[in-house]
């Protein structure tokens, strides 16, 4: 077998001016914020164990973290739970999109934590005796795996818990069905203020790191998850991260990832690395047009696909 090649020499700033040109995709409207989102906006970041952080130009440029909050909602959710979490949520891809409105059949359970009942539901089940205590626990939380301090951008914290119709309804759906213990507009106004969390492709580079890497942060040395937290909110990003596009995502990329609606992804390679990419215009699974391909593109240079020998 030949050895990986070294991240270090990658040039990621070539890759992102070769991506630069791509265009396809369409930037998300649901809320003003996201739609004033530049179309050109481009970074890709790596974070290796060393702790030393690789990054392109752009790779500062702050943007809400959306969905790619869930996988580390999940892990605070199984952290402060000791593991309950998972009786609590499905672990099983819903080839569906990720604002259905759906629950796993049978339980009333969301289907998975990825899915936005799901990531409703496990950030009802962080620590806090009331919504401010829950989004406090959290943004402690993310900043442990960020290894810095993040702030939330209060106008799309405001606007997706005001505009977020169908989380209301997941959220009552789930009341419904008894899975969901806090009141709905609670468990909607803690997961929109996770959602409104600001990051840059850096960022999101030492966060997926963090889960990559056995749950240790690699800037900080800080252990943030036990490795079979870290091990298990991984494998649910393999199989459940792209939603309805997990299956075309991991044969072609093969690198665990979590997508979302500002274009950023979350990428955790274990053992290897974290990345962080942003670019948001999306496909029709709402995954960065421009992030997909610098997955595939980190993927195959730097010998990244979980399952090429
Ligand atoms: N905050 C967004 C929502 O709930 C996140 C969805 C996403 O990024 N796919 O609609």
């Amino acid at each position: 077998m030949t050895p990986a090649p070294d991240p270090r020499r990658y040039d990621l700033d070539a890759l992102r001016e070769s991506l630069r040109d791509a265009r396809g995709g369409e930037v998300d409207d649901s809320i003003p914020e996201l739609a004033r989102a530049d179309p050109d906006l481009c970074a890709i970041a790596l974070a290796l164990p060393d702790g030393s952080v690789l990054h392109s130009a752009e790779a500062d440029v702050a943007f809400s973290i959306q969905s790619a909050v869930k996988p580390f909602l999940f892990a605070l959710a199984l952290l402060d739970t000791g593991g309950e979490a998972l009786d609590r949520v499905g672990i099983e891809p819903t080839g569906e999109s990720f604002d259905a409105i759906t629950l796993e059949s049978g339980t009333g359970r969301p289907p998975n934590p990825m899915v936005n009942a799901g990531a409703l539901l496990t950030a009802s089940l962080v620590d806090g005796g009331g919504p401010d205590e829950r989004s406090t626990r959290i943004a402690r939380g993310l900043a442990a795996f960020a290894g810095r301090e993040l702030d939330v951008d209060e106008d799309v914290a405001h606007n997706e818990h005001l505009l977020g119709d169908r989380n209301h309804a997941l959220a009552h759906l789930m009341r419904a069905e008894d899975t969901l213990t806090v009141s709905a507009d609670d468990a909607v106004a803690v997961y929109a203020r996770a959602c409104a969390t600001l990051v840059d492709a850096r960022t999101l580079a030492v966060m997926g790191a963090t889960l990559a890497l056995g749950g240790v942060n690699p800037c900080t040395g800080a252990r943030v998850l036990p490795e079979r937290v870290a091990r298990d909110v991984v494998s649910v990003m393999a199989t459940c991260g792209v939603y309805d596009g997990s299956g075309r995502w991991m044969r072609a990329v093969g690198i665990p990832a979590k997508s979302s609606v500002s274009g950023a992804l979350v990428l955790s390679a274990a053992g290897r690395l974290g990345a962080g990419v942003v670019s948001p215009p999306l496909d029709d699974q709402g995954t960065s047009v421009r992030g997909r391909l610098a997955s595939e593109a980190l993927s195959n240079d730097l010998g990244l696909h979980s399952f090429a020998v």
